[in-house]
């Protein structure tokens, strides 16, 4: 693994941390067990997730080339570098947000639930997550524009785009993006992805461009400003070996007397009416249709918010 891999997010703890510390919404935590969970998944990621991820997405993108005609990326491959670029930036934001759709069905939700047992949101959230999530994702959003013919520079291009608007999305700022925020995800429309709240449930899943959950009816934009409770259970307080294992045991029912978690049926990547309304003003767009299993803070069950 390359220093400068590690270097990036040294680098950025110089940006967020005096950003997060001048401009918090909520209240800033520093030190807390579930920072050092998201410093540890961070590590490992950039290790050994980076070497078998790395290697089982190289393995999938030979077996699909060996299928494909030859010569399908030439066209794009013509392109000037500069719309390389964009297209790249554009379909990986895409691949994001399909394979964000997937990891929020039951067969993989307990993957994608270590990001969202984030109870503190910060811009290191954006390193939460689980090996196989990352590797799901890392396929979905660069297979496709491998295939297509994208050059790996404009792909590497797109992943550092990404990157930044990761933490830049996850972050504890009150910055927003004023009139841009129709068109580009800022903190507080990735936040009421992150809430646990009923309305809020499998919404907001574009990373970049708002456009996905528009096009997909998937788009959360409350008259309130900001999701009050994040987290799905007690995941934000266990080991670090014991959250990498999670996913893989079975899962354990609710102690007698405990509401049971929420089940919701699996949404459709079917196109609704666009629309740029905020789904509280749809209808049925803000009612709960999602399919992972929200383990809910008890207290929150009690309260059936
Ligand atoms: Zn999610
Ligand atoms: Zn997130």
């Amino acid at each position: 693994m390359s220093l400068s891999a590690y270097l990036q997010p040294l680098l950025w703890v110089l940006v967020f941390t005096p950003a997060e510390y001048l401009f918090c919404v909520y209240p800033l935590v520093l030190f807390s067990h579930e920072r050092r969970q998201n410093i540890l998944l961070l590590v490992f990621n950039l290790t050994v997730t980076a070497l078998l991820g790395g290697a089982a997405a190289g393995l999938v993108y030979v077996a699909v080339d060996a299928v494909l005609p030859a010569g399908l990326g030439a066209p794009i491959a013509a392109w000037p570098f500069w719309l390389q670029v964009v297209a790249s930036v554009v379909l990986a934001d895409l691949g994001v947000y399909v394979s964000h759709r997937l990891m929020h069905t039951p067969l993989l939700w307990r993957f994608h639930e270590v990001h969202h047992s984030a109870e503190e949101m910060n811009w290191m959230v954006a390193y939460r997550f689980h090996p196989v999530d990352l590797t799901i994702t890392g396929i979905f959003t660069s297979l496709p524009l491998l295939v297509l013919g994208l050059p790996t520079e404009a792909i590497a291009v797109a992943r550092t785009v990404h990157g930044v608007q990761a933490m830049l999305s996850h972050a504890n700022i009150t910055w927003g993006f004023g009139p841009l925020r129709r068109v580009v995800v800022d903190p507080r429309f990735h936040h009421w992805h992150h809430a646990n709240e009923r309305d809020a449930y499998d919404r907001n899943f574009s990373a970049l461009l708002v456009l996905w959950d528009w096009l997909f009816g998937t788009l959360y934009v409350p008259e309130r400003p900001r999701a009050a409770v994040f987290g799905t259970g007690d995941l934000a307080r266990r080991g670090i070996v014991d959250l990498l294992l999670d996913p893989f045991r079975p899962s354990v029912a609710p102690p007698a007397g405990e509401a049971a978690p929420v089940e919701r049926d699996a949404p459709e990547l079917v196109p609704s009416a666009p629309t740029l309304m905020p789904a509280t003003a749809q209808g049925g767009a803000a009612s709960a249709d999602g399919t992972h299993q929200m383990q809910r803070p008890a207290a929150m069950a009690t309260t059936g918010r």
